[in-house]
């Protein structure tokens, strides 16, 4: 049967896409994980989290003792926003708003308890809130007693190597939520993001 979200044509970045980049993992998963929209090389494999992000993104997975199996991993916008088909652009707010359902469609289906969210674009999208006021890492109440944890998005790290002790600290207090709410984690020891050049 044709999935109706590989169809979609509710917005003009239908037009550019290779594909649609659709949620994936676990369809069980107690975690979800939520990211802004496809670039380049998410649109050219149909995989969330590619290229340099996505190597910060695994890491931040092992970080937390997780994995793409255990977790579902979606983005707020799921086709790649592009003017030129070379460049990536941030998703216009009309495209956020087109997309939405299909992001609440996964929400409905995983039925997650925690759903992890990176960069403003995917927060703003999932609760409707303003990224202002967020307390990276901290958990926010959604309805149906669901929890929502924001962080900022790999690709903010790739050139902020001084962020990073405080990116952990965020992933600190993300993992012992994910402890307390009965997640097994089994954090990987040594430094985070050592393996990112
Ligand atoms: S970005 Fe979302 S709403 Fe727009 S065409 Fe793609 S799947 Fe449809």
């Amino acid at each position: 049967m044709t999935d109706p979200q590989r169809e979609c044509r509710r917005c003009r970045l239908a037009d550019r896409r290779t594909q649609v980049v659709v949620g994936r993992g676990n369809p069980q998963a107690t975690v979800m994980m939520v990211g802004e929209a496809p670039g380049r090389d998410e649109d050219r494999t149909g995989y969330g989290f590619q290229g340099a992000a996505g190597k910060i993104f695994d890491q931040v997975l092992e970080y937390l003792g997780l994995s793409r199996d255990t977790i579902w991993l979606a983005n707020a916008v799921r086709c790649r926003p592009t003017d030129d088909g070379r460049k990536n652009r941030p998703p216009l707010p009309d495209e956020v708003i087109a997309c939405r359902p299909w992001l609440m469609d996964d929400v409905r289906t995983v039925n997650p308890q925690v759903i992890v969210t990176f960069g403003r674009t995917a927060w703003e999208s999932l609760t409707g809130g303003s990224w202002k006021d967020v307390t990276a890492g901290a958990p926010f109440p959604l309805a149906e007693s669901r929890w929502a944890v924001a962080l900022y998005h790999p690709a903010y790290l790739i050139y902020r190597r001084a962020f990073w002790p405080q990116y952990r600290d965020h992933l600190d207090r993300l993992a012992a939520f994910l402890r307390e709410m009965g997640v097994s984690t089994d954090p990987a020891s040594g430094p985070f993001l050592t393996m990112v050049r």
